[in-house]
């Protein structure tokens, strides 16, 4: 009991400093679904231990304290949160309670706008105080600079009394110009458009506040007896007649069916809308009905926000491990404690080279926020710097190689650390395995695992040795039967008559790529000519660059690899290029026939190179972003095209996205 207790006053303590960071500093310092883990376990602490809940308890308080910078007005009824669903489970219980408590209902169904609540206040029609939540009892009177905001109405057209309320919040449009002007001048940038929207209602001067552009959508009414309305949709429309600003992407659902495609619709479109919103708030719609059932003491028991799958987390890191690449680079990855995040279950997350350890300063043992960067690869964003425990140590690459031991280096104007050993075994193996990989040799069955099986049991050394094994080879390796064996002497032998790309690209020559490969195989096609082609020659190709041209020539020189060739052609390795023309080859299908923008500044090629590349595969490369552009890549400083994405919903790459990509490819 006495380490639960303590939980419990960590959980205090942490909930308490998060609330005070997100409601009064608007800058919080976890993502949201660190808050919501966090409170979700103190809710099942205090269900099951009921005498550890105490009145001061962030479960039943909301939001954060008024700030004192603004007068402090009592709100006549409490302004309260709303109870979370993180699934379908979730809302099938909410459901259930609901027509437990008032039979068969129907749901309005809203979108969850993420900016921050206030109220509004009309007498005879016309706009007398506005405030902000505060602690639910007690808010801030923000009336001056509520009226900045265009979309909330004076005077009204009818001259009632009443008090309404919706979500001030601030369009991604004007956001990220706000941010813009801020990193100009040197200031630190709002997180998201709900804190960019808390601070801007809480700025002393109104005319700040005008500069920021909010805007608001009214979602509520408090008092029905001056309106006609029996239901929440009604109530909506009439705020609309009343010269209200409403969300109209609302619905009315029937049954949880409903409710559940909505939700399914606004998953796939919220990216597209030009404002945030966290998730759907599903209301009973009949007032009646939300009379039966009233609230607790935190929220209303007919309402539920449906919350969308986090795309920020926190978890540990708990290692970084360092592989060696083919061409002898050194990357670091992240070890995770395994999460959940946007959809899939992350354990790893490429950290890319030690200046981007250092740049955040992620150290082993951190909590770190994980995201996925546009939506697929895993990402260490930053350090939860406040939770690092005691005696981490700055992260240093090592200075030799984890494989061979051989001094690492960092070439010239290179971020990566690099073997350049060529002996090194763990470049050894990752070149077999780059041999028979899809875009090389193709040979199927032949993977990561075999292969290493096969190197360390010292039965192939060099990619030659592979055209040599025998099935007897085989079957004493781990996890192979008869036909598993049969089947791979089969695609081994396949793999022989390969045209001369596949072979030219399978040797790993450095900085020769898919495309140059197949240039090369096709102009000269056949081994014996290319090994006695000039750099002068090859330069004079359009598509092979100098240091194409330099590494090739050197590579064909060396006698081992000749040596190799020989070895490779005692098994009938086809030699000859049999593949399809340039001209009849379409590109690579994740660029074939996408439209593509590149802006800002490329630091590792030039626009141009990058362009070029894109060609190739198959892609449009076009200079302004519009609603069918599939994807733009964007470098430092990229200004408007790269709004405009954002805007739109655009996938969006940074250049690293990019080199991955690329080198993924060639
Ligand atoms: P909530 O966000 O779960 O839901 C209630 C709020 O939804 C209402 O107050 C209202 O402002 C808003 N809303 C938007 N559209 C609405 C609509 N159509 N109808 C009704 N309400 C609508 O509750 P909350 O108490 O405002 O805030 C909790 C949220 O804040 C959680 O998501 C939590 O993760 C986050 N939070 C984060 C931190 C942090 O440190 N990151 C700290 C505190 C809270």
């Amino acid at each position: 009991m006495t380490q639960l207790k303590a939980r419990v006053q960590l959980l205090h303590e942490r909930l308490h400093q998060y609330n005070y960071e997100y409601y009064v500093m608007d800058n919080p310092s976890v993502p949201d679904s660190e808050y919501d883990k966090l409170l979700h376990e103190l809710i099942e602490i205090e269900t099951e231990h009921p005498q550890l809940k105490t009145s001061d308890s962030p479960t039943v308080r909301v939001g954060g304290e008024a700030q004192s910078t603004f007068e402090k007005v009592r709100h006549d009824t409490p302004m309260l949160s709303l109870g979370n669903a993180f699934n379908e489970m979730d809302l099938r219980r909410f459901d259930e309670r609901v027509r437990d408590s008032v039979g068969e209902v129907e749901y309005m169904c809203e979108l969850k706008i993420d900016g921050l609540a206030v109220s509004l206040k009309y007498e005879n029609g016309r706009f007398v105080q506005g405030l902000t939540r505060g602690d639910g009892t007690t808010g801030e009177d923000i009336t001056e600079n509520l009226k900045t905001i265009h979309a909330i109405p004076l005077v009204l057209q009818k001259p009632i009394s009443f008090e309404v309320r919706g979500e001030a919040y601030m369009p991604r449009k004007s956001f990220l110009k706000l941010n813009e002007t801020k990193e100009k001048k040197g200031e630190q940038p709002f997180a998201n458009p709900r804190n960019a929207a808390a601070g801007s209602l809480r700025q002393l001067d109104s005319k700040l506040a005008a500069a920021r552009k909010l805007d608001i959508f009214l979602y509520s009414i408090n008092d029905f007896t001056e309106l006609d309305a029996t239901s929440q949709s009604e109530a909506l429309t009439e705020l609309d007649q009343l010269g209200f600003k409403t969300n109209p992407e609302r619905i009315v659902a029937k049954s949880i069916e409903d409710i559940l495609a909505y939700i399914e619709a606004w998953t796939a479109k919220r990216e597209h809308l030009s404002y945030d919103i966290d998730g759907i708030v599903i209301k009973v719609n009949a007032i009646e009905h939300q009379e039966t059932m009233g609230f607790t003491q935190k929220s209303p028991r007919w309402a539920i926000a449906y919350k969308f799958p986090a795309e920020e987390v926190v978890t540990t890191l708990q290692d970084i491990e360092l592989s060696i690449g083919r061409t002898g680079v050194v990357t670091p990855t992240a070890i995770l404690e395994p999460v959940h995040v946007a959809g899939t279950t992350v354990s790893r997350a490429s950290l890319h080279n030690e200046d981007l350890i250092h740049e955040r300063d992620i150290r082993i043992g951190d909590q770190v926020v994980v995201k996925k960067a546009g939506d697929i690869i895993p990402e260490v964003v930053r350090v939860i710097l406040d939770r690092r425990p005691e005696h981490t140590e700055t992260y240093h690459m090592p200075t030799h190689c984890p494989s061979c031991d051989h001094e690492l280096v960092r070439i010239e104007g290179e971020v990566a650390l690099r073997c350049i050993n060529p002996k090194c075994q763990a470049q050894l193996v990752e070149g077999l395995k780059h041999f028979v990989s899809r875009q090389a040799m193709n040979i199927d069955g032949l993977g990561t695992k075999i292969i290493e099986q096969l190197y360390y049991n010292h039965l192939i050394k060099d990619v030659a040795d592979i055209f040599y094994l025998a099935k007897d080879d085989l079957l004493p390796l781990e996890r192979m039967g008869e036909k598993k064996a049969d089947n791979l002497i089969r695609a081994i032998e396949k793999s022989k008559s390969q045209s001369l790309e596949h072979l030219l690209f399978g040797l790993g020559i450095r900085h020769l790529g898919v495309k140059a490969s197949h240039v090369l195989a096709e102009k000269y096609e056949t081994i014996e000519r290319l090994m006695t082609v000039t750099e002068a020659e090859l330069i004079e190709i359009y598509d092979v660059g100098e240091k194409v041209a330099q590494s090739f020539v050197t590579y064909m020189g060396n006698e081992d690899i000749r040596k190799l060739i020989e070895k490779l052609k005692a098994q009938h390795v086809n030699m000859t290029f049999t593949g399809q023309k340039t001209t009849e080859i379409t590109g690579h299908p994740d660029f074939q026939g996408k439209t593509i923008v590149l802006t800002g500044k490329l630091e590792q090629m030039t626009r141009t190179e990058a362009s070029n590349w894109l060609k190739l595969q198959g892609a449009k490369v076009t200079s302004s972003v519009t609603k069918s552009t599939d994807l733009v890549i964007a470098g430092k400083d990229a200004g408007s095209k790269l709004t405009k994405a954002e805007t739109l919903g655009t996938p969006i790459w940074n250049e690293q996205d990019f080199i991955d990509k690329q080198k993924e490819i060639n």
